[in-house]
């Protein structure tokens, strides 16, 4: 074991503050990554704070960050992939059982014995897995990602959540080239959405409640852009997309974009409200269309969005901030004031 510094929250209501923590020595299959970027994702807030008690409640102390860029300084005698020297992203996940039929399918993400970055059973130390807000990480290799170097680093780390959450249920759905794909909500997800739908070659619509967004929607090179608030300009659209990706993490009424899907259409949802959504069945019967969910994605997946994140220069709108002023960022993200990602410069936390 080593130590080294992090940030950490003491408890459901301490503010996150500097701690020291133990990482284990490379085993033959790990990746020693120093860390240079971490992305700040709303689990890590909900984490810290215990808002997700009812399903994984939080251990403490909780050192979250599951959108790390870093670059490689040791490797274990049996690492293939990886060197010191080089570029290298963690997630979510640093590791699962890797025999179950999801894994052998190359679909960790579902695999029922995975181990998250943060807040899950350590195998190796006992305890739990501490995140990204540290100077370095230890993963085995599966579960380390290459990265693009030719992409804005801090840009790159919230393609570790935020991108793959949206790329994957698109690529899933087919080819989107010429398709009406709606994206609601413009924010961390979102904008990514936005991107990444653009790139596939789809005709791009937003939609938001805040008219503010509208020309930053445009920006990001949205077709068109939707107040969600106005009946009127919803029914115009009624019945013509193709596929809609639904980002809000707060309640809303998703019947509202069911009703804008055409016949087969596909509605998934990749944000989590925490209180359950009312669903029209009438909606969903009456044009044959469905309503899906889907959660970040497979190691080769996320792979293959770096890849493709690399060839078509996408990365994530971020502002940079050090880690001392971590709690304002929270306070602000809270407000969704930021565009549209909080990073992490790590840098900082060796002062
Ligand atoms: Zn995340
Ligand atoms: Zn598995």
């Amino acid at each position: 074991m080593y130590n080294i510094k992090a940030y950490s929250a003491a408890s459901a209501t301490s503010p996150l503050a500097s701690d020291r923590i133990s990482r284990r020595e490379t085993t033959e299959r790990d990746v020693q990554i120093e860390i240079l970027f971490c992305g700040i994702c709303h689990s890590d807030l909900h984490t810290v704070r215990n808002e997700w008690s009812s399903i994984m409640p939080t251990a403490y102390p909780c050192v979250p960050g599951h959108e790390i860029v870093g670059r490689v300084t040791k490797v274990g005698s049996a690492v293939t992939k990886f060197k010191p020297g080089d570029l290298a992203g963690v997630g979510c996940l640093v590791d699962s059982d890797q025999t179950c039929p999801n894994c052998k399918a190359g679909l960790e993400q579902l695999c029922p014995n995975q181990t998250l970055t943060f807040n899950s059973p350590d195998k190796h130390l006992g305890g739990i897995t501490y995140g990204g807000y540290s100077e370095s990480i230890v993963v085995d290799e599966h579960f380390v990602l290459r990265v693009p170097s030719n992409l804005n680093l801090a840009g790159v780390a919230p393609l570790l959540c935020a991108g793959i959450t949206t790329y994957s249920p698109m690529r899933r759905w087919g080819d989107l080239k010429g398709k009406k794909v709606g994206v609601v909500g413009l924010g961390g997800l979102g904008h990514m959405g936005v991107k990444f739908a653009l790139a596939f070659g789809a005709r791009v619509v937003v939609f938001t409640t805040s008219p503010s967004k509208k020309e930053d929607a445009l920006r990001l090179g949205a077709n068109e852009v939707i107040i969600s608030s106005n009946p009127e300009e919803m029914q115009k659209h009624a019945g013509s997309f193709d596929f809609i990706l639904d980002t809000i993490a707060a309640s809303h009424d998703i019947n509202a974009y069911i009703n804008m899907l055409a016949h087969d259409g596909n509605i998934t949802l990749v944000g989590a409200p925490e209180k359950p959504l009312a669903v029209s069945a009438f909606a969903l019967l009456f044009g044959r269309r469905s309503l899906s969910g889907s959660v970040i994605g497979g190691i080769a997946e996320t792979q293959e969005m770096l890849d493709f994140c690399g060839k078509h220069g996408i990365t994530s709108d971020i502002e940079l901030i050090k880690i001392q002023d971590i709690n304002e960022a929270y306070e602000r993200m809270l407000k969704s004031d930021v565009k549209y990602r909080f990073v992490i410069d790590m840098a900082s936390l060796k002062v």
